[in-house]
């Protein structure tokens, strides 16, 4: 297993659409693998793999709480099916936007079907963190962050300050 760097916006490839995977096999074990640590030792609780360059359509998550004994869940090519009309309204925040938090309203509740990591087809109900995150999650496989469900203006707001941070990073770096 190994620590991937993970990219953050404003980055094109988090605006990929990610592709289907073929089959579930050691290659893509691996991949999830390393998503999983990756994921752990950002620290986060969900990652989608184009967050680590990979444009395939691969989630892995974890939402054990501090204390608990990790529960990885995998999803491969999953697909929300009848989403809630009921709304309800979470934090998130991402890996790939650093240090930004805000509120999202998203169905409360979702179906979810996927492959899992041993490619057996599986079905899953989702309420609560776990749908929010979820959510969240396959968004990236379509190439949209959370930020995208937001005003336009605090958008542009958190863009341009990582757009800043990342122009001060390269000219330290270069120093
Ligand atoms: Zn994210």
């Amino acid at each position: 297993m190994a620590i991937r760097p993970i990219i953050t916006a404003p980055d094109p490839r988090l605006r990929e659409v990610s592709k289907p995977v073929e089959r579930v096999d050691d290659e893509l074990r691996a991949l999830m693998d390393d998503m999983l640590e990756t994921m752990y030792d950002a620290p986060g609780i969900g990652l989608a793999a184009i967050q680590v360059g990979v444009p395939l359509r691969v989630i892995v998550m974890d939402l054990a709480g501090e204390g608990e004994e990790p529960a990885p869940r995998y999803f491969v090519n999953p697909e929300i099916l009848d989403p809630s009309d009921d709304l309800s309204v979470h934090e998130e925040g991402c890996l790939s936007v650093p240090e930004y938090f805000d509120e999202v309203e998203r169905p409360a509740r979702c179906r979810v079907r996927y492959l899992d990591y041993d490619g057996a087809e599986q079905i899953l109900d989702a309420e609560g963190m776990l749908a929010t995150c979820i959510q969240h999650e396959m968004d990236h496989l379509e190439g949209v962050l959370f930020i995208d469900h937001l005003s336009r203006l605090k958008r542009d707001r958190v863009l341009k300050k990582l757009r800043k941070e990342k122009k001060e990073r390269a000219l330290a770096a270069a120093e």
